[in-house]
């Protein structure tokens, strides 16, 4: 499956130090009116919450890291499930000795200083996040 998209506009900013990344990242999704784009974002977390997808018990299992650490990539993207934007996002992070570690992110990922960017498509058909039985996770339909 694969669908044609046009650019709209596209959003840049700070979040405040404390916010949550995934949280206030769909808040201004939602605020903006945005169901559909791509977000990515650079900076630092106070602390971050991470999950990793066990494939064979269909299960996240999620990492606290409960320590500063440099945000060296984040990027996802914002479709539709039930009815509301939400993102979609990995990050991966570094440590002090410039070590990386990553995952899918999750709330509780507080931001020390973070600056992002949306960029918002257009579609002829909105994408909806369904139920995927092969995988077990909300995915964008295959066909
Ligand atoms: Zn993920």
């Amino acid at each position: 499956m694969n669908i044609t998209v046009t650019p709209g506009r596209k959003i840049i900013g700070r979040l405040a130090k404390g916010e949550d990344l995934l949280a206030a990242l769909e808040n201004c999704a939602r605020e903006h009116g945005i169901t559909l784009g791509e977000v990515q974002a650079i900076g630092a977390v106070t602390k971050a919450r991470v999950g990793y997808y066990n494939q064979t018990e269909r299960k996240y299992y999620f990492l606290d890291l409960a320590r500063p650490l440099e945000i060296l990539s984040l990027t996802g993207n914002i479709s539709l499930k039930d009815g509301k934007p939400m993102v979609h996002a990995h990050v991966t992070l570094s440590d002090h000795d410039g070590l990386a570690l990553g995952g899918h992110l999750a709330e509780g990922t507080l931001a020390f200083a973070c600056e992002f960017a949306i960029q918002e498509y257009k579609s002829a058909t909105p994408l909806v996040r369904q139920m995927d039985d092969p995988t077990g996770l909300f995915l964008w339909p295959y066909k």
